[in-house]
């Protein structure tokens, strides 16, 4: 099970070619773009509904599914909006990045259709701010699409009128989630709301608003092309498509990939990344979709499927399908007390089970990691892991607390060493 080369969507992932609307328009973006939006909003939300396309941010929600909560007529006249997630920022995602980059034209393409299909007036493009460059090139791409009339009014011929914004964020991952991204696009406090009501209900400006991540949006033309029972032809069970892989950590050749959902994950690294630095016995650890899901050790991800329900069958994620993996020369309690400290740092301090937990976690992690803790703190700290899950009003408190909740379930042995061996140093010194 492996993708052919024929099969791929994002056929300028590595940015060989031009970026450009010409270049791009070679490639198959454009093309005929009328005839997808003469098929109708509703036939085009059926074909994603069958496509199988689950939300490529993380979370997994399928994508025609959403489209259909946006309401078919307009409330006292009030637009919808589609909002298009380029704040890529959990740690080893990287695969929005590469879209922007290289082949920014499918992006805006399928925000047109994607915005048409659930009757949306505009789409906001919220990228992370520390994407620089990528953000030139999304703005010149936006422009050559309004000049070349393919966006803006009667976008691509089809009648329709349809504008699409850029606009920068300004370093904070919380801006990520999407009521936070909202609260961000309507010039206040990035800082989350609380759901329900989900933003199709009341979104950006109280209007009914989508929000898609970049990779949701940029493989839309192409499955409306090709058809939604090719896309649902690849992966398994409930998990279909392809998908971005992000390859970070202890592989002799780190990339970016796209493959067949649901791929096993040795089949993953052997294909792509030239295998584990040092062999497969010296495999410790994966962290498989990004740092916001559990780890898994080794011998549970070697024959694991990359999806969504294959890695949740082995206690983690897929997440953004950023995949981090960690050989045996990691300090796995340190790699886990950092990452508790990213979420510290990123809490937006609204509530209190974040905001105090987030704290308390990363330092009962930080004396985890050089042992100068009581055995039964491993207890105490699972315990306040369980305070902060679930009792918050995003994901951020979850996130932060299924990394350690990983690290104690499959590691306590070492976090006991640690604590033995800095005991018996500290006896040994006051002897
Ligand atoms: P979520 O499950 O709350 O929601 C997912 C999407 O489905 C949202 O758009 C939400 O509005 C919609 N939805 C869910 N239930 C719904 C319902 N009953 N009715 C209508 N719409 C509904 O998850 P989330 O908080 O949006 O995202 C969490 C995920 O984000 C994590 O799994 C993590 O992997 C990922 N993440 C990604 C990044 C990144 O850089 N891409 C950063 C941080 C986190
Ligand atoms: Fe803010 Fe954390 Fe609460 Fe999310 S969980 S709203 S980041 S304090």
């Amino acid at each position: 099970m492996s993708l052919q080369d024929k099969d791929r969507i994002f056929t300028n992932l590595y940015g060989f070619q031009d970026w450009g609307l010409k270049a791009a328009q070679k490639r198959g973006d454009w093309d005929n773009t009328k005839a997808l939006i003469a098929r109708g909003n509703d036939a085009i939300i059926d074909e994603m509904k069958a496509s199988g396309l689950r939300g490529r941010g993380g979370a997994g929600f399928p994508t025609g599914l959403k489209w259909s909560f946006m309401p078919k007529e307009s409330k006292d006249g009030r637009p919808s909006f589609l909002v298009i997630n380029a704040d890529e920022s959990e740690p080893g995602s990287c695969k929005d990045r590469e879209i922007i980059r290289h082949d920014p034209h499918k992006l805006i393409e399928g925000a047109l259709i994607a915005g048409f299909a659930m009757r949306a007036r505009a789409a906001y493009i919220y990228i992370r701010g520390e994407y620089i460059r990528e953000a030139e090139v999304l703005q010149k791409a936006i422009d050559e699409a309004n000049a070349a009339g393919l966006i803006g009014k009667n976008a691509s011929g089809s009648g329709y009128d349809f504008d699409v914004f850029m606009h920068r964020g300004a370093g904070a991952y919380i801006c990520g989630e999407e009521t936070a991204m909202i609260e961000s696009l309507e010039g206040k406090k990035g800082q989350p709301r609380l759901k329900p009501p989900f933003p199709a209900g009341a979104g950006l400006y109280g209007c009914p608003t989508t929000v898609n991540n970049v990779e949701s949006i940029a493989v839309v033309p192409t499955i409306l092309r090709r058809g939604a029972s090719w896309f649902a032809g690849f992966g398994n069970e409930g998990n279909h498509g392809t998908k971005l892989f992000q390859i970070s950590g202890h592989v002799e050749k780190p990339c970016v990939v796209e493959e067949e959902m649901s791929i096993p994950f040795r089949e993953l690294i052997e294909k792509h990344c030239g295998g584990i630095t040092g062999g497969w016995d010296n495999l410790l650890a994966v962290i498989p979709g990004g740092s916001s899901v559990p780890l898994v050790p080794a011998k549970d991800i070697i024959d694991a499927p990359m999806d969504f329900d294959g890695l949740k069958a082995v206690g983690s994620g897929l997440g953004t399908a950023a995949v981090i993996v960690m050989d045996k020369s990691t300090d796995i309690v340190r790699a886990i007390s950092r990452i508790s400290y990213f979420y510290k740092h990123e809490s937006c301090g609204q509530c209190t089970p974040c905001r105090e937990g987030t704290g308390w976690m990363w330092r009962m992690m930080e004396r985890l990691r050089t042992g100068d803790a009581a055995i039964e703190e491993i207890d105490m700290l699972h315990q306040v892991t369980k305070q902060v899950e679930g009792h918050t009003i995003c994901a951020l408190g979850d996130a932060a607390a299924w990394p350690i909740q990983g690290l104690i379930r499959h590691f306590r042995p070492e976090l006991e060493r640690r604590i033995e061996e800095h005991n018996a140093q500290f006896a040994e010194a006051a002897e």
